[in-house]
């Protein structure tokens, strides 16, 4: 692991995982176009038209070389530091961008197999499981404090709000509405589950998860052009000597983004112009928001949080107080080398600017 600082300088903290080589491209001998001098650095080659390659350089607060686990994410990341925040009252998210078959979900969530038999010990288990054995333990720490937990999973899909725990909704999608009251936007009717202990979120997700695939045919090309929200609030009550009690209320998004190929994939592979620009849409509003983001100072100006769903549902963390995560999931593959580098280069943008 190539470790630079841990902790965000600003409101937004990004690194980049760089998944194995798998099966197929070394069967196939497909070569590594990444490079990693350490320092929070990565090298990857620009593959041109004459076939040569010159590399170029990438900097990012920490950079996870293909051989980090899963709990090295959970400890590196700076993913702790949100939750930690999050129960501090504050509104904080963690998303992974990349191509489809970067990682994203294995990052989040660990393989799809987990869910048939929960070991709670597996090493495969993703940053969303991590995280949650991580929050009970700092909610245990608070003595003094009475917390309520509240866990809710949806889907966009097409700018359509889906309940993934509720899926009966598929067939009629959510309303994402502006709510005067807490000058924030929400979605109408969505699922709200009361969780009490850990088993109580790992049943949301794995709930969430089991929905997400039905009546698919396909999950990864259908995962690839989704983007899902499970968002955990954390409600705490603190009685304070005089009788009265302090009342907070934080949350934490977890966000699979669609993949980010999939503007240019649109006329090849003969999905709807629709549907990629929708994708491409929100995705390209998303980094309008987090470069201003990271910008430190907000510095006032027009943001489109309205523009796309994904914006106006993650607008309260993004534009609020709390921290953003961007997890950059790539492949260290000579073949993905284009779409690496514009993973790259998004997340660089959310760092700098
Ligand atoms: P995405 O969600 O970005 O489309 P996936 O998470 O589904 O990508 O990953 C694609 C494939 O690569 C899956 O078979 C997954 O198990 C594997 N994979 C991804 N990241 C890793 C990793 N860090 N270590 C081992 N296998 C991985
Ligand atoms: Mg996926």
């Amino acid at each position: 692991i190539a470790t630079k600082h841990l902790l965000p300088e600003n409101n937004i903290n990004v690194v980049v995982r760089v998944r194995p080589l798998c099966n197929k491209e070394i069967k196939s001998g497909d070569a590594m176009a990444v490079q990693f001098p350490g320092d929070g650095q990565i090298y990857c080659d620009v593959v041109t038209s004459s076939g040569d390659k010159k590399p170029k350089v990438f900097s990012y607060n920490v950079v996870f070389e293909p051989n980090a686990t899963q709990e090295d994410i959970l400890q590196y990341s700076g993913i702790k530091n949100l939750i930690e925040m999050a129960v501090e009252g504050f509104n904080c998210t963690a998303f992974c961008y990349g191509q489809t078959g970067s990682g994203k979900t294995h990052t989040l969530t660990g393989p799809p197999r987990l869910f048939e038999k929960m070991d709670p010990y597996s090493e495969d288990h993703g940053l969303v499981f991590r995280s949650f054995v991580y929050l009970f333990k700092v909610l245990q720490e608070h003595e003094n404090c009475n917390f309520v937990l509240k866990a809710s999973f949806l889907e966009i899909y097409n700018e359509k709000v889906i309940d993934l725990l509720n899926p009966g909704t598929a067939r009629k999608p959510l309303a994402v509405r502006w709510s005067k009251k807490t000058r924030g936007f929400f979605v109408e009717n969505l699922f709200t589950v009361e969780c009490e202990e850990l088993d109580d979120l790992l049943a949301v997700l794995e709930e969430g998860m089991r929905n997400r695939s039905i009546g698919t045919h396909n999950m990864n090309e259908y995962s690839s052009r989704s983007h899902s929200i499970l968002t955990i609030t954390i409600i705490s009550e603190q009685a304070m000597e005089n009788g009265v009690f302090i009342s907070k209320q934080g949350k934490i998004n977890f966000v699979d983004l669609a993949g980010s190929e999939m503007t240019k994939k649109t006329q090849s592979e003969g999905k709807t112009l629709e549907e990629a620009n929708n994708i491409n849409k929100s995705l390209m509003v998303l980094g309008y928001c987090i470069a201003s983001l990271s910008d430190g100072k907000r510095k006032g100006g027009h943001i489109p949080y309205r523009d796309s769903k994904l914006t106006k549902l993650l607008a309260d963390s993004l534009a609020g107080n709390g921290i953003t995560l961007m997890i950059a999931c790539v492949s260290p593959a000579r073949s993905n080398a284009n779409e690496t580098l514009n993973t790259l280069r998004y997340a660089a943008r959310a760092k700098k600017i």
